[in-house]
């Protein structure tokens, strides 16, 4: 491993001071110090932000929540606040393993852009917002906006992300679904998020749907999700939505972990299992 200058600044005013071009950011490290160790990246100064109280909070903010980036998945599991976000819990708690899940952060999970993250498709469906901020100030980014490629966000040189901002939908239902190759230990093969606002009334209900791994960022689409809202499903609408998926997703033949066939497949069951069931 390339040898590095390890920082840890106790104030935001403090990081921004020594923050550069040439700086790695560090949280849990989970992600970070596998691509150092591997010689993937190297950088002349790691600069570890777990000092920093500005990164840390799970608190009720304007009608949803907002969760500090440096929050871990252990604490988002373990968050009564976070109790109606159904889809982020079943996700943090499929994430990785205890040991992971006590280290690795929310901030680094999205920052990291990995295209089967398994936040990545539940902030898709909870429409969040990334609270940015860097030397000149704060902005909040769409999450749609914030992945753009495989490990590639639209943070600028010498931004970090704050927090993350969920609102809260009345009466919704979020759910969650994934497989992997190993009970406990391995990253998604393919991850999926849908969210059903106001699922006992058809007129009313609207759909969203977003799945990991089939497409350098996660994929939603919103005509597709315009077609099953607002009205009573029959299988042919749900098949109809399926086919129209699949002519737009992308996903790597050469995938270690799922064939594009077994990732089409967890998409068809996961929305017959969920769609299907709505009154
Ligand atoms: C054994 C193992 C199992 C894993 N299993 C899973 C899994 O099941 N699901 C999954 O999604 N991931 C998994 N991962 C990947 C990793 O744990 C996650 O992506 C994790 O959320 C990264 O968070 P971190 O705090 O460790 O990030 P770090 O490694 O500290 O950082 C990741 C990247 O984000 C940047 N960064 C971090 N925080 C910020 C911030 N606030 N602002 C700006 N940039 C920032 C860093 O510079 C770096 O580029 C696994 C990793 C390992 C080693």
């Amino acid at each position: 491993m390339k040898k590095f200058d390890y920082f840890r600044p106790q104030s935001l005013k403090e990081l921004f001071s020594i923050y550069d071009e040439n700086s790695a950011i560090l949280a849990g490290g989970t992600d970070l110090l596998v691509d150092l160790r591997s010689g993937k990246k190297s950088f002349n100064k790691v600069i570890d932000i777990k000092g920093i109280e500005e990164f840390y909070g799970i608190r009720k903010a304007n009608a949803g929540v907002e969760i500090g980036a440096c929050e871990t998945f252990s604490n988002i599991l373990n968050s009564k606040i976070l109790n109606k976000f159904t889809a982020l819990k079943q996700a943090a708690g499929c994430m990785g393993c205890y040991e992971i899940r006590n280290r690795a952060t929310i901030g680094g999970n999205i920052c990291n852009s990995s295209p089967g993250c398994e936040t990545g498709v539940v902030l898709s469906v909870y429409e969040a917002t990334v609270n940015v901020c860097g030397k000149n100030g704060k902005r909040k980014v769409p999450f749609e906006e914030f992945c753009v490629g495989v490990n590639k966000t639209s943070l600028k040189r010498g931004e970090v992300v704050l927090s993350i901002f969920i609102p809260e939908i009345k009466n919704s239902k979020s759910f969650y679904s994934r497989i992997s190759r190993t009970q406990g230990m391995d990253l998604a093969c393919w991850n999926g998020a849908i969210l059903v606002i106001n699922p006992e009334n058809p007129r009313r209900r609207k759909i969203r749907m977003s799945f990991g791994t089939v497409a350098p960022t996660p994929f939603r689409d919103k005509e597709v999700e315009k077609n099953l809202s607002n009205k009573k499903l029959t299988q042919k609408d749900i098949d109809m939505a399926f086919e129209e998926i699949c002519k737009k997703i992308s996903p790597r033949a050469s995938s270690l972990r799922a064939t594009p066939e077994e990732k089409k497949l967890a998409i068809k069951n996961f929305m017959n299992d969920i769609l299907g069931n709505l009154p």
